[in-house]
């Protein structure tokens, strides 16, 4: 049986599913309702960290300060997970100067768990102080 994740919510629905049974969103229309910088940010929610991932991506690449926050809450609701906690780091150094990126390293650098991570935002905070 193939499986899809309803795009609200994330329960697992089957593919031919339109209405979610589980939130009862439309899916169709849900998926339209959002601009594709609010659904990038709803999928850091995914329990799949692959898919977790691109969205890491796709967010660093845009470059969208409105990113850093959520950013920062997905590395923090894994905090074993160190390899998306350093592509999370990775893409906020390359969202658009501001005080909503320098924060979010800030904070990154001093509560997440994983010392890989804590390091990695602190050398990106001291380069961009270095090249702003
Ligand atoms: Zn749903």
């Amino acid at each position: 049986m193939r499986i899809n994740y309803c795009g609200h919510c994330f329960a697992e629905i089957t593919p031919e599913v339109q209405q979610c049974p589980f939130c009862g969103i439309v899916l169709r229309e849900w998926a339209h309702s959002l601009d594709y910088e609010t659904r990038l940010i709803h999928t850091l929610g995914h329990p799949l960290a692959d898919v977790r991932m691109r969205a890491i991506i796709a967010l660093g690449k845009r470059g969208d300060p409105q990113a850093a926050n959520p950013l920062v809450r997905c590395a923090l609701r894994h905090p074993i997970d160190v390899v998306e906690g350093l592509e999370i780091v990775a893409g906020l150094r390359r969202l658009r100067p501001g005080g909503a990126r320098s924060k979010a390293l800030d904070r990154l650098a001093r509560d997440h768990p994983a010392h890989a991570v804590r390091r990695a935002a602190a050398e990106a905070l001291a380069g961009m102080a270095l090249n702003p």
